[in-house]
């Protein structure tokens, strides 16, 4: 007979070695498996190589504030019952030195690989069976029959050989950074077994502008600067106050990134250049005292590199404050203060570091991740349709969807 296990875990990423620790450590004889040579690769990359492994701001009754999907309502459960909170706890227990940024935000202060080398000990701690590199060829399951009491068995065909177990947990993450060993593999599996697809697209992804209509800004390549960024109309608008990053090809920075998230294709965003600046109030001012170029009163309040490249496009901006009309003061102010421009695409996943969509939450537990018509097979992490705000939140979610699922495990 094969080798058998209670669990089997295909994915070593951040979901996948949480839950396999967790399962281990309540007596569950755990398999995990990853294609890839090195573990957690993209645990070791993110966050610049310090991970922002969770975010301190992130209220578990209201899920749709931090997380996009079809229901971000999904999460709540499994977001409540493991906080942020029990992940720092954990983070202090293996006495790892870290810090809090920008938001709520907090990081490794020495490496990511503190983070990977606490998610292998809780593995070890549960005597978890790794197998990597592994590639997985086939999974059939077997029903139980009605004689027997087990809810069944899932067959495993492996580069290392066949194996089986009672239960199959899928955290094989999203599509995003192809090159580190990102598949589809989820989603394959997915519809194997009849699980519906929420439509994927990349997430967190810088966006790009047609050639010939971006020229004008990739002078502006390099440049960043806070502004207030937002897409949609009326209830499904969506605004970020965060700082823009002008590209060669387009927009990146942490406000492009939050609202690629949200953003349709074919529809604008508008962004406001100056979000702490009055400009009408400060630029008539400007005229009343200054006989200045307009882009070097404009310097005085938005970065001069900006001041110079929007000036530079009317002539009734590139003359003294005090002989511009009221009228070009007033435009000036408008266009900064709404900049409207429609993205021809993103960067794709090259680029992106999450996957948007993935499998339907509708036919997932939110208390277990199993699906509902299908015992015994659960998906936790990002190949599930739910989706964080930057800032350490997806790294939350696969905590929390993994902790879900390692104790709802069944005991042998
Ligand atoms: P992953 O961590 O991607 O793990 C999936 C695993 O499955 C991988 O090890 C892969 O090798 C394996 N696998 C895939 N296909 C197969 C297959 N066919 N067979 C076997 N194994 C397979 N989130 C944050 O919260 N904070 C951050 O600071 C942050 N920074 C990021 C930076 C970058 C550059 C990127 C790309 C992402 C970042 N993210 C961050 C997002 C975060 O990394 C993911 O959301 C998270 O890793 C998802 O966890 P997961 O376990 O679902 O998937």
């Amino acid at each position: 007979s094969l080798p058998f296990f209670d669990a089997i875990i295909i994915g070593a990423g951040a979901a996948g070695l949480f839950c396999a620790g967790q399962a281990g450590q309540r007596g569950l004889k755990v398999l995990l498996i990853d294609h890839a040579d090195k573990v957690a690769e993209k645990i070791r990359i993110s966050g610049g190589g310090r991970c922002n492994f969770t975010n301190r701001d992130l209220d578990p009754a209201a899920p749709h504030k931090h997380f996009v999907g079809q229901n971000p309502q999904f999460c709540r459960s499994a977001l409540s019952r493991y906080t942020p909170a029990d992940f720092i706890a954990l983070v202090q227990k293996h006495g790892i030195p870290f810090h809090e940024k920008h938001k709520g935000q907090l990081f490794a202060d020495r490496s990511a690989e503190d983070i990977i080398a606490m998610l292998l000990a809780e593995c070890e701690a549960g005597g978890v069976t790794r197998w990597q590199p592994c590639g997985v060829r086939k999974i059939d399951f077997l029903a139980s029959s009605a004689s027997e009491s087990c809810r069944g068995s899932y067959q495993i065909d492996t580069d290392r050989g066949p194996v089986s177990a009672g239960a199959l947990v899928i955290a094989t993450g999203g599509l995003s950074i192809p090159k580190i060993g990102a598949t589809d593999f989820g989603y394959r599996l997915a519809q194997q077994f009849n699980i519906p697809l929420v439509e994927r697209k990349p997430g967190l992804v810088p966006l790009t502008f047609d050639g010939a209509g971006w020229a004008p800004y990739a002078q502006l390549a390099g440049l960043a600067l806070p502004v207030q960024i937002s897409t949609g109309a009326k209830k499904s608008r969506m605004a970020f106050d965060e700082d823009l990053l002008f590209t060669h090809r387009g927009l990146s920075g942490p406000a492009v990134l939050q609202i690629s998230s949200y953003w349709q294709e074919g529809t604008p965003l508008a962004i406001n250049l100056a979000p702490t600046v009055d400009l009408p109030a400060a630029l008539a001012q400007g005229k009343a005292r200054s006989r200045k170029l307009v882009s070097n009163e404009l310097a005085t309040l938005v970065p001069s590199r900006l001041a110079d490249a929007w000036a530079s496009r009317e002539a009734d901006w590139q003359r003294p404050i005090n002989e511009a009309s009221d009228k070009a003061l007033a435009r000036l102010a408008e266009q900064l203060a709404r900049w409207e421009l429609t993205p021809t695409g993103t960067e794709g996943y090259n680029k992106a570091e999450v996957t948007l969509g993935g499998v339907d939450t509708k036919a997932l537990s939110q208390q277990t991740m199993e699906c509902k018509a299908q015992p015994g097979l659960y998906f936790i992490g990002e190949v599930v349709d739910v989706t964080g705000w930057l800032g350490g939140y997806n790294f939350q979610w696969a905590w929390a969807s993994a902790h879900a699922c390692a104790h709802a495990l069944p005991l042998p």
